[in-house]
């Protein structure tokens, strides 16, 4: 009798077998030493080894591979570059890792009508790369963008510290190439703001590779604004901090960005990066203007009286490029900081009405006090998207599940005052099961019926996002029921 381990073996063996015969050459991956990097993503607590990886180069290929394991019944894993943060990309021990990273080359790019055509595995910033010699930009700008993809930002609707101003990524795709689950190849969207029909393209953007594989996506790029400028502002309380926020909103300016950082993350920020930020403020905020030379100035003005009347002590306007990349270098290197501060870091998602921050913020200091672990706070404080940071150390027995209930207490109170379970890392494994904290079992009913729809062998991507999901049959007599872990039989790390 073959034992489990056995049994895996040779499953992945026959399975890789029959992918490499559709993806020659190194196209698949199935030695245990070859799988460990993909075992994870960016939510490192979860770890778990694929079958085989499957790496095709083509939309061709892709479209068999997806043909070949509905055939034979077997599941895949979407994955871009692993940065997701909430599990989306964490494989499944009985599934078929399909990694889109090979699929990474811009295919056009059109400055007339404004969009650039790429493949799913070109990184956000690449775009930005090929386009800003002729003075253009992709405006969504995820902090991961370095190493993000783009079809990853598709599948999570990524957005970034400019999407306050130019939307989402929802609100910069025109159209995308799509396999679906039976390996149709289909086209989605187009290349203008209106194609006509159902909005699939809509329904597919944030998806979290439950109904399709992206594998070609034609984005908008923007024309670079001639002036750019930031503002460093302090505060003594986040209450007057979160105040200049609306009022600065309430008076009709739409910042490119305005983020918002408080006391701890402030000094774990300055230590990591030295940019002289101000370490006597309770709350520090970094608001970004762009446009015409004259309305910059304009709006830098405006702004900072209105920060003076909210009374805040200390306010610095950045005078060059390179002192605008200062006030930022801090921001965007929030997360590296609080891994010098603990070994290990939960970074949390979600969403409230502006209007909220002060008061959600106070109640998250509380909840930091009955959990016993530390918190630092950077967020997109225009768009009410909170990123806590829960400091904890995972060798400590216990503590990762006392970060998780503090996560999960922290998600309630974004829905509680009005807000959403998440701002732009997706629901994945990491906050699937609190889907029923914000949806009512018709609201999730519906969103299964789209699921068995498009995917009606549920072999994409199952296990993230929605709450649990066996069968298109049982739709209609099920109950959403709660599991005891995020995602109980995925070993930890
Ligand atoms: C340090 C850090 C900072 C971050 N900052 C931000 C931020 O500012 N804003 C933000 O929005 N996110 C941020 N993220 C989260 C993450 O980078 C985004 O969610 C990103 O869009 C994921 O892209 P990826 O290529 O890594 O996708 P992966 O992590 O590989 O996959 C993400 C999800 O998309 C699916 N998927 C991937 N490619 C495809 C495809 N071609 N077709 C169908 N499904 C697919 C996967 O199955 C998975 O569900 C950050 C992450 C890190 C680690």
């Amino acid at each position: 009798m073959p034992t489990p381990d056995e049994k895996v073996l040779a499953r992945r063996a026959e399975i890789a077998a029959a992918l490499s015969a559709i993806v020659p050459g190194e196209g698949v991956i199935d030695h245990p030493d070859g799988l460990r990097p993909y075992e994870t993503d960016g939510l490192t607590a979860y770890r778990q080894a694929p079958m085989p990886v499957v790496l095709p180069e083509t939309t061709a290929q892709v479209a068999a591979v997806i043909r070949w394991c509905h055939e034979h019944e077997v599941r895949i894993v979407p994955r871009g570059a692993g940065t997701s943060l909430s599990g989306g990309a964490l494989p499944l021990a009985d599934g078929v890792l399909l990694g889109l990273s090979k699929l990474n080359r811009i295919l056009e790019i059109d400055y007339v009508d404004r969009l650039v055509v790429a493949q799913p595995g070109v990184t956000n910033l690449a775009i930005t790369q090929a386009v800003e010699s002729e003075g253009f930009y992709y405006a969504p700008d995820p902090s991961s963008q370095i190493a993000c993809t783009i079809g990853g930002n598709v599948a999570e609707n990524a957005g970034g510290v400019h999407c306050l101003k130019y939307g989402v990524t929802t609100n910069n795709v025109l159209g995308v190439e799509f396999v679906t689950a039976t390996g149709e190849i289909v086209r989605l969207g187009g290349r203008g703001l209106e194609p006509p029909g159902l909005d699939l393209l809509g329904l597919v953007v944030g998806s979290e590779g439950l109904l399709g594989i992206v594998t070609e996506v034609t984005v908008r790029i923007l024309p670079q604004p001639e002036c750019v400028r930031a503002l460093l502002i302090g505060f003594d309380d986040v209450e007057s901090a979160g105040r200049c926020v609306a009022e600065i909103i309430a008076s009709g300016i739409i910042p490119a960005g305005m983020e918002m950082m408080d006391r701890p993350a402030i000094h774990a920020a300055e230590a990591f990066v030295n940019v002289g930020y101000p370490l006597d403020v309770e709350a520090l905020l970094i608001v970004e203007l762009d446009g015409p030379a004259a309305e910059c100035a304009a709006l830098v003005d405006r702004v900072g009286g209105i920060a003076r009347e909210m009374g805040a002590p200390s306010i610095r306007v950045s005078t060059s490029d390179g002192e605008r990349a200062a006030f930022w270098a801090g921001r965007k290197a929030a997360f590296p900081a609080a891994g010098r501060l603990s070994p290990d870091y939960y970074c949390m998602d979600g969403t409230i009405p502006r209007r909220r921050l002060p008061e959600v913020l106070s109640r998250i200091r509380v909840l930091s006090e009955q959990h016993g672990l530390a918190v630092i706070n950077v967020f997109h404080a225009g768009d009410g998207n909170l990123h806590p940071l829960i400091l904890y150390d995972a060798n400590r027995p216990g503590e990762l599940e006392l970060a998780e209930a503090f996560g999960e207490d922290i998600l309630k109170l974004c829905v509680e005052v009005g807000g959403v379970l998440t701002g732009e890392h997706g629901v994945g494994v990491e906050k699937r099961d609190l889907m029923p904290v914000m949806f009512s079992e018709a609201d999730l009913n519906q969103q299964k019926r789209v699921k068995c729809a498009l995917d009606p062998k549920l072999l994409l991507n199952p296990g993230k996002m929605i709450p649990q999901l066996h069968r298109c049959a049982e739709l209609g007599r099920m109950h959403v029921h709660r599991n005891d872990a995020p995602f109980p039989d995925l070993p930890r790390f």
